[in-house]
């Protein structure tokens, strides 16, 4: 094993130019779980170059033969799926149920875009002249850069590239800094699938590394999951550029919305499931819940009553609901954002934001542990606690009164548009959420969990600007020519 984990550029394990390392460690207890490489723009420069001479081969392999590389990834994602999830665990702190289903999203996305191999590609369409052909065809675009968060950290890096590769194109990979472990796995796997050298390269490292694959000339589409600050940097530098495109999937702010016509415990349940589940560090994770003042008191009593006894410790323990956030800068962020709301003066129901020395697992003291924070404030106050994503299991109820119009321009009142649920057995109720919620990822007596890659995800206002995974991920990643053939001898 090298002193540090290293870059995989052109097929080879290296170095790289830089001097400097970075450590990554267990976010419940502090546990060192490796030193990797610092990548640079000399680093950068050189994956991208490795890319850009390998799409010229790979774009001539057939889609099936592209597929074949996937597959060995599939099953050694299937084989593997208990060892890896635990590693998700150990270096992003979710708890074990959720660490193996990261694995679980990763493989059905790998398996979707290695099956997609085999389906018909572009469309045949009718001409407005019977002689002529007329046909979409798709091409990829040449190489994509992807630049993955820490919350996701094998399903997202393959949400990006496995249609991506099987497309044609070859990739340039920049993990978040907080999982490189996850992410050298992730390479290891490319290694032993055999893929032809400069097809995958991956340069670890942090947002310098990231912005240098935005920069590169040479990188035709950048793929990017994160938070909105850096997507939206993203997406107005690339915008500038002629002939590159980026796809950024953000934050979110997002509403559950509860209405008279509620059954409560499919309310409760997926609330607390929604706010709690990964300590609230989902992109999807709800911090507003909009409840209708019929069902308000017995919901806030359920809702309180679970947020004070949900079970924080070691991410695992099977036992445990919500395991440490991912780093101390970050706890200090959600914690300035409890403090923020108590100084805009809502009404705190549950503030376990400091846990009680027993309920932090002996040799867990490292940990960066935090508990539910709750409060209810007036929806239609201008608070930046009810507005701005906290990212933390911090959650704001949101009492309506009147119908389920009143209820969704509360919803839309943010400025973000990722994920939204409804809690109702109304149809007229769910239908008018489900068209008039300004969301990309919508559920209807579910929590706000969940993703099928067979379904686009993504979302819209400050939440997304195009899409980065998931089936969609395909028209980022390839170009369409429309093609007509005149079949006749005359000349038109
Ligand atoms: P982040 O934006 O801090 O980092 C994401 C990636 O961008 C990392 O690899 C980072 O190194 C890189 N980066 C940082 N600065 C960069 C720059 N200037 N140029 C290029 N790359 C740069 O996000 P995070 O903290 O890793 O993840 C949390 C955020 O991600 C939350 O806001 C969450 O809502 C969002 N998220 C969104 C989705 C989604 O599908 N919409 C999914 C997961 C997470």
């Amino acid at each position: 094993m090298p002193a540090a984990y290293q870059h995989y550029i052109d097929g080879e394990w290296t170095d790289g130019t830089g001097e400097e390392t970075f450590t990554s460690r267990n976010p419940a207890n502090g546990e060192e779980l490796g030193e990797f490489r610092r990548g640079t723009e000399a680093d950068v420069d050189r994956a991208v170059a490795a890319a850009d001479e390998a799409f010229e081969e790979w774009k001539e392999l057939s889609h099936i033969d592209r597929a074949e590389y996937l597959w060995d990834i599939y099953h050694e994602l299937k084989e593997r799926h208990d060892e890896l999830g635990e590693i998700v665990t150990k270096e992003c702190g979710k708890e074990i149920s959720e660490g193996k289903a990261d694995v679980t999203e990763a493989w059905h996305m790998v398996e979707w875009a290695a099956g997609d191999a085999r389906h018909p590609k572009g469309d045949v369409v009718p001409s407005e002249i019977p002689s002529k052909d007329a046909y979409m065809r798709r091409k990829p675009r040449g190489v994509v850069g992807c630049i993955t968060p820490w919350n996701f950290p094998v399903a997202i890096p393959f949400w990006h590239m496995a249609v991506a590769l099987v497309e044609g194109n070859t990739v340039v990979f920049k993990p978040a800094e907080q999982t490189p472990w996850c992410a050298q796995i992730l390479a290891e796997m490319f290694e032993d699938s055999g893929v032809p050298d400069g097809v995958f390269n991956m340069v670890q490292g942090f947002g310098d590394a990231g912005n240098a694959i935005v920069e590169d000339d040479r990188v035709d589409t950048v793929l990017f999951t994160g938070s909105a600050e850096v997507g939206h940097k993203i997406a107005s530098k690339v915008g500038g550029e002629p002939g590159k495109l980026a796809a950024c999937e953000m934050g979110g702010k997002n509403n559950i919305v509860i209405t008279e016509k509620a059954d409560l415990d499919v309310a409760v349940h997926s609330a607390v499931m929604s706010s709690f589940k990964t300590t609230g560090q989902r992109c999807v994770s709800s911090e507003r819940l909009v409840v209708h003042e019929d069902v308000y008191d017995e919901f806030k009593e359920r809702f309180v009553e679970n947020a004070k006894n949900v079970a924080v410790g070691d991410p695992l323990d099977e036992s445990t609901f919500m395991g440490p956030l991912i780093e101390a800068e970050h706890k200090q962020k959600v914690s300035e954002y409890n403090q923020l709301a108590k100084d805009e003066g809502v009404n705190v129901l549950v503030d376990r934001e400091e846990l009680e020395p027993e309920e932090i697992p002996d040799g867990h003291e490292e940990g960066h542990w935090v508990g539910p924070f709750v409060y209810e404030a007036d929806p239609h106050e201008d608070l930046r606690c009810t507005h701005e994503e906290v990212f933390g299991p911090h959650v704001a109820l949101l009492k309506y009164s009147g119908d389920i119009e009143d209820a969704v321009e509360i919803h839309n009142d943010t400025d973000y548009g990722l994920a939204g649920a409804i809690i109702s057995e109304n149809y007229r109720q769910i239908n008018y959420f489900r068209d008039n919620a300004d969301v990309g990822l919508a559920y209807g007596n579910l929590p706000c969990i969940g993703a099928e890659v067979q379904l686009p995800f993504g979302g819209v206002k400050k939440s997304g600007n195009g899409y980065p995974s998931a089936r969609e991920v395909i028209e980022a990643v390839t170009e369409r020519t429309a093609w007509t053939l005149n079949n006749s001898k005359e000349i038109e």
